[in-house]
C-alpha cells in the first residue's frame, strides 16, 4: 500500500524544517484530533473537546509564536525564507485530521502577518503584541475582519473596487481611531477572538487606496462585541460570528502599515489565504485518499476486491490524478510566494490572480473528487465512521470562502485577458 508521502512534492524546494515540523504536527494530529474529532461535530458551540487540542499546538508546542521576531519570544516565520513552503506543509498536515482546525490556525496568522512579514515589519506593534501569544501556553487566536453584512467579495475584489464598498470607519480623533461597524463571518469570532484586525475606510465610498484601513484591536476593548457561533455544515473547529464595532478607540499606531501600504500588504494575505485553502484541500485529500486505500481493498464485489473491478480503479485513477496535481501546484505556489525575485512581490496583482487560478481549480477538483469518492464507498460514504463525508462538507466551504469560485474566476479572467469591468 502506497503511503501518502508518495503523493508528490517537489523535494528540491523542500525547507530544512520539513522533516521536524510536518514530524511534529503530524503526530501532534494522530494524537490529539484524529481520534476525537468525529465528536467535533457536536462540539461547535463550547469547543470542550477542540480547546484542549488547540491550547496543546498553539500554546504549549508554541506554534502560535510562529510570526513574531526571535527576540521577541517568536519563531521568525516573519522573515524566513520559507515562509509559503512551510505554511503550506503545516496547514495540509492539519487539514489532514481536521480543516477547521487549520483555517482557525491559519487565519490566527493573517492579522499578525500585517506587522510581522518583511519587508513591512511594524516593530512597534509586533512589541506590543508578542506577549499576548507569546508568553502564555494557552491558545491565542487572531481575527481578520473584513467582511460586512452588504457583501464580502466586493471588499475582497481589491484591484477593482479599491474598498469603496467598506461600510466599517476609522475616523481619527486626536491620537485615536474610533471605529464602527459590523463585520460577519471572521474565523476566530463567536467569542474566540483575542486580537481583530480590521478593515475600515477613513473615507466612507473612497476608492482611494490610501482610505483602505487595516487597524489592531485587542479584543477586550470596549465597544467590541462579540456574537454568537453561527451553526455551520462543517468545520467546527472554526467558529464564525457576527462582530459589532462601536465607537471603539485605540491608538493611531494601532494600523498596521499605513495609507497605501495597508491597501498594498493586505493583498498579501489573499495570496498567503489562496495558498492555506490549496493546503487544506490537498491535506483533506491525503486523508480521503488513506480512506479509499482501505476502503475498495477491504471490501469485496463478486468476490474481488472494489480496487480491482475497472471502473472503480478508473475513479480511482482520476482522485490521484488530481491530487498529484493539486498537491504539486500548491507547493509550486508555495515557491512562487517565497520567491518574489523569480515571481514578483506577494501582493502584486499577478501572484493574487495566480492564487486564485489555483485555489479555485482544487476547491473545484476536490469537491467533485469527494462525491465520486463517496460513490464508490455507496451507504458508507455518508457514514460518519469513515470521515469521508466529514472532509466532502469541509471542502465545500474552503470552495465558498474568500469571494467564492466567482471572484476567483473574475481575478483570473481581469489578470489573463486584462478585462477592464470584471
Ligand atoms: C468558514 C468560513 C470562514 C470565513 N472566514 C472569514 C474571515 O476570516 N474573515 C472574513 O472577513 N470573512 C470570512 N468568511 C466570509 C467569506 O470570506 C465571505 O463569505 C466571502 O468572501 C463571500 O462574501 P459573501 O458571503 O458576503 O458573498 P457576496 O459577496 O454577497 O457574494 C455573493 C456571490 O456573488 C459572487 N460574486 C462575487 N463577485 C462577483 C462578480 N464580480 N460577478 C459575479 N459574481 C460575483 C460570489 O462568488 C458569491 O457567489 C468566511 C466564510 C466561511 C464560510
Amino acid at each position: 500500500m502506497r503511503a501518502i508521502y508518495e503523493i508528490t512534492r517537489p523535494k528540491e524546494y523542500l525547507s530544512p524544517l520539513e522533516e521536524p515540523l510536518g514530524n511534529m504536527i503530524r503526530e501532534w494530529a494522530e494524537k490529539e484530533v484524529i481520534p476525537r474529532r468525529r465528536r467535533f461535530d457536536e462540539d461547535w458551540r463550547d469547543h470542550r473537546l477542540i480547546e484542549p487540542a488547540f491550547r496543546k499546538l498553539m500554546g504549549e508546542m508554541g506554534m502560535q509564536r510562529a510570526p513574531f521576531p526571535e527576540d521577541l519570544g517568536g519563531l521568525g516565520m516573519g522573515h524566513s525564507e520559507h515562509l509559503g513552503i512551510n505554511s503550506f506543509l503545516v496547514m495540509e498536515e492539519m487539514a489532514r485530521a481536521d480543516s477547521g482546525m487549520a483555517v482557525s490556525y491559519g487565519v490566527t496568522f493573517w492579522p499578525l502577518f500585517m506587522i510581522c512579514n518583511e519587508p513591512h515589519v511594524n516593530r512597534r506593534l509586533c512589541e506590543e503584541f508578542a506577549p499576548m501569544f507569546c508568553a502564555t501556553t494557552e491558545a491565542r487566536f487572531a481575527a481578520n475582519a473584513m467582511t460586512e453584512p452588504q457583501g464580502g467579495a466586493d471588499i475582497e475584489n481589491l484591484d477593482l473596487l479599491r474598498g469603496s464598498t467598506i461600510n466599517t470607519t476609522a475616523v481619527q480623533e486626536g491620537d485615536e481611531w474610533v471605529i464602527n461597524g459590523h463585520k460577519l463571518w471572521p474565523t476566530n469570532t463567536g467569542g474566540i477572538a483575542h486580537l481583530f484586525g480590521v478593515v475600515a475606510t477613513t473615507r466612507l465610498g473612497s476608492d482611494d487606496p490610501r482610505d483602505f484601513a487595516f487597524i489592531l484591536v485587542p479584543a477586550d476593548t470596549p465597544g467590541v462585541t462579540q456574537g454568537d457561533p453561527y451553526e455551520k455544515g462543517g468545520m467546527a473547529a472554526d467558529k464564525n460570528g457576527d462582530v459589532w464595532f462601536e465607537n471603539v478607540r485605540v491608538p493611531v499606531w494601532y494600523r498596521a502599515c499605513g495609507p497605501g501600504d495597508d491597501f498594498k500588504y493586505f493583498k498579501e494575505i489573499i495570496s498567503i489565504g489562496s495558498l492555506g485553502s490549496i493546503a487544506m484541500v490537498s491535506g483533506c485529500m491525503l486523508n480521503v485518499y488513506e480512506t479509499l486505500q482501505e476502503f475498495t481493498s477491504r471490501r469485496r464485489i463478486r468476490g474481488v476486491p472494489l480496487k480491482e473491478h475497472d471502473a472503480i480503479g478508473g475513479v480511482l485513477a482520476d482522485i490521484v490524478r488530481d491530487m498529484e496535481i493539486i498537491r504539486i501546484t500548491g507547493y509550486q505556489y508555495a515557491r512562487m510566494i517565497d520567491r518574489p525575485d523569480l515571481y514578483g512581490e506577494r501582493w502584486s496583482e499577478e501572484m493574487v490572480a495566480k492564487g486564485r487560478v489555483y485555489k479555485y481549480f482544487a476547491c473545484d477538483r476536490a469537491v467533485e473528487d469527494l462525491g465520486r469518492a463517496m460513490n464508490i464507498m455507496e451507504a458508507h460514504g455518508a457514514d460518519r465512521e469513515w470521515d469521508v463525508e466529514k472532509h466532502w462538507r469541509d471542502l465545500k466551504i474552503i470552495q465558498l470562502w474568500m469571494g467564492g469560485k466567482q471572484l476567483c474566476q473574475m481575478e483570473t479572467a481581469r489578470w489573463f485577458f486584462s478585462c477592464e469591468t470584471l
